[in-house]
This record gives structure tokens, C-alpha cells and sequence, in this order.
């Protein structure tokens, strides 16, 4: 340096100014090198209990794939596994069978979930469902989603404790209508409260899906009274006229947002709908698609896969035997006929 420093002080102002830039410098190079090490994608926790190690039981290698936003690192890469999902459909829990065939007694649906654990099924929650049907995790090699439909009480008061002691997760589809006190035009058996819906939620083992507002019956589709699904075919409104596509579309479209409406108020965000007797068409498909539901649940006689927007359930039947039979059959067990669910 040729500059000639006038005074000792203009020397010492100057060695300070310097350090100073110098410091700044070191700093600015250190912190990009952090940036740099920070691990790729490490915003996103991964639910570690769904994955499956490879090496244990029931991994398909061909069926691997690699999780969104987990780092590579030394770790070896998430799999997904699994052999599909058997989606089984139950309605009521009670004692008696007499005035409806729906009803499974409460031993019988505990024993429903001990025999299938011990011949090696495993029940799974809504959310593990998700995560597997969306691409994000894997579930066990003989998972089996359990389902009710309609909403009805005895679910709760005969067979929510039976659930908690076992541990054992499910679903529920209620109809949202049901969840009014005020006099139905159609016939149901008790429904569930708020209340009854929100302690199941709040158990961690349920999870809710929608199965229509006002649409679990029948309208008038003419002019002789002929009777039709709501949600799949155009009302008869009188006087020589039928609904537009577009007076059907908006009826659809109402129900929808009451149906979302009514799950909101319990802290649900619904993503599963189950078609009432299995029922759809493009028009509620699409609309429904539109609303944020991204499974529709139909009668069917498989399992399910990653991917599936339509899912297919079969009707689990009244005993244990008829339980297991269809768990066999869904499974390549055994053969036999299955029977959709409604
Ligand atoms: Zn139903």
C-alpha cells in the first residue's frame, strides 16, 4: 500500500474500517455454506409408523417408489408397499336382527375384528388409506379399510367401545340430513349426534366421509309417480315438466355444500364420499370433484390401488363367517361370490 497516512488516527480509522468489511465478507461466505448443507426437502415430516422397512414381510419390490420431500441422505429410500386395500361396508351395530338386515351384534362385530387380526389382517384408519391411495406411503400386505354407512347411532352406543378396546380404526359415512331432529319423510333408524360423532372423532380411530345431505331416497322422476334415485336422475317438478340439467345440477350441487357444510361443524374436511346405494353419474362425480372429494365409494368387488378415485366396497355380511369368507375371497384365499355393497 503506497497511501501516506497524515496522522496515527486516519491509520487506525482506516485498519478498523477494513476488519470490518473483511468480517461482513466471512460472514456472508459462512451462512451460504450452511444453506448449501441444509438437506433437500426437509420441510415435510413423513408419517415414519406407515412405511415399512425393506426386508420385512410383504414388501413388493416392483411396486417401489420414492417418498416426496424426504433426503436421500445415507437413509435408504421410502418404499411403498402394500398389496392393495379390501374396503368392507357395515351399516348397524345392535342387538336383534329382527326389523333390518342390516345389523351386526356387538359380539359378533368384536369378534369380526379379532378373527380377521388373527389370521393376519390389519385394519387401517381413513388417513392411512389416503396416504396410501395418494402415492405417499405404504400399508400392510393384507389391509382392510372397515366402513359404515348411513350414520346410525347404534354404531356409537354397541359398538365405539368395542373399536377402543381393540384399537381398531374405521369409517364413518353418516347422512347429514339425519343429524336434524326434525321429522324425515323417509324411513332410518336412530341417527348419530354431534355430539356421539365428535367423541368418535376425538378417539383417533374414526374417520368421516359424507354419504349425501338429503339424498339417501327416492324422488318423483314422472308424471305417474314413478320413483328414481335423488342424486342420479332428474326430478319430476309437475305441471308436464321435468328438471333441467341445469335445476338438476344445481339441486346436486346444494346438497353437496349442505353435506360439507354439516361435516365442517364436527372439524372434518371430507375428502370420501359413499355413493347412497351405490349411485353416480358423471354429473355428481364431477361436482363432487369440484367440492374437494377425491374418493367416491361404489359397490365393487375388489381391492383398491394407489391412484383409484373410484373405490369399490364389498358388503361384509352379518356374521363372522360371512366376514371372513369375504376377506378370503378379496384376498385369492379362497373362492367364491362377493357381494357389492349397496
Ligand atoms: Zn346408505
Amino acid at each position: 500500500m503506497s497511501v501516506q497516512f497524515r496522522s496515527s488516527s486516519a491509520l487506525i480509522i482506516t485498519l478498523v474500517l477494513l476488519c470490518t468489511v473483511l468480517f461482513i465478507i466471512g460472514l456472508a461466505v459462512a451462512s451460504a455454506g450452511m444453506v448449501a448443507a441444509k438437506p433437500q426437502g426437509s420441510g415435510d415430516p413423513v408419517p415414519a409408523g406407515d412405511i415399512e422397512k425393506p426386508g420385512e414381510a410383504g414388501i413388493e419390490e416392483g411396486m417401489a417408489g420414492e417418498l416426496d420431500g424426504v433426503d436421500s441422505g445415507d437413509r435408504v429410500p421410502p418404499v411403498i408397499t402394500g398389496n392393495g386395500v379390501a374396503v368392507l361396508t357395515l351399516h348397524e351395530v345392535a342387538h336383534g336382527h329382527n326389523d333390518y338386515r342390516y345389523v351386526v351384534a356387538p359380539d359378533v362385530l368384536e369378534r369380526m375384528i379379532v378373527t380377521a387380526r388373527e389370521a393376519g389382517y390389519v385394519f387401517i384408519s381413513l388417513y392411512e388409506f389416503h396416504a396410501y391411495m395418494d402415492g405417499k406411503a405404504g400399508v400392510p400386505d393384507r389391509a382392510v379399510l372397515l366402513t359404515f354407512d348411513d350414520g346410525y347411532r347404534g354404531v356409537y352406543e354397541n359398538g365405539h367401545n368395542i373399536f377402543v378396546r381393540h384399537q381398531c380404526p374405521a369409517v364413518m359415512f353418516p347422512v347429514t340430513k339425519w343429524y336434524s331432529k326434525h321429522p324425515r319423510p323417509e324411513w332410518a333408524r336412530p341417527h348419530l349426534t354431534a355430539e356421539e360423532s365428535k367423541a368418535m372423532i376425538g378417539s383417533g380411530l374414526w374417520g368421516f366421509g359424507g354419504h349425501s345431505h338429503d339424498g339417501h331416497r327416492t324422488v318423483v322422476t314422472g308424471p305417474k309417480g314413478q320413483q328414481g334415485f335423488f342424486s342420479t336422475e332428474r326430478m319430476w317438478l309437475g305441471q308436464g315438466r321435468i328438471e333441467s340439467e341445469g335445476e338438476y345440477r344445481a339441486r346436486l350441487w346444494s346438497d353437496i355444500e349442505l353435506m360439507t357444510l354439516e361435516l365442517s361443524r364436527l372439524g372434518v374436511e371430507p375428502r370420501d364420499f359413499a355413493a347412497p346405494y351405490g349411485k353416480i353419474n358423471g354429473t355428481l362425480d364431477k361436482l363432487l370433484a369440484d367440492a374437494g372429494y377425491d374418493f367416491v365409494y361404489i359397490g365393487g368387488t375388489e381391492r383398491n390401488y394407489p391412484g383409484q378415485r373410484k373405490i369399490y366396497r364389498v358388503d361384509a355380511g352379518d356374521t363372522v363367517e360371512s366376514f371372513m369368507e369375504t376377506l378370503d375371497i378379496l384376498w385369492g384365499k379362497k373362492a367364491g361370490q362377493l357381494t357389492p355393497a349397496a
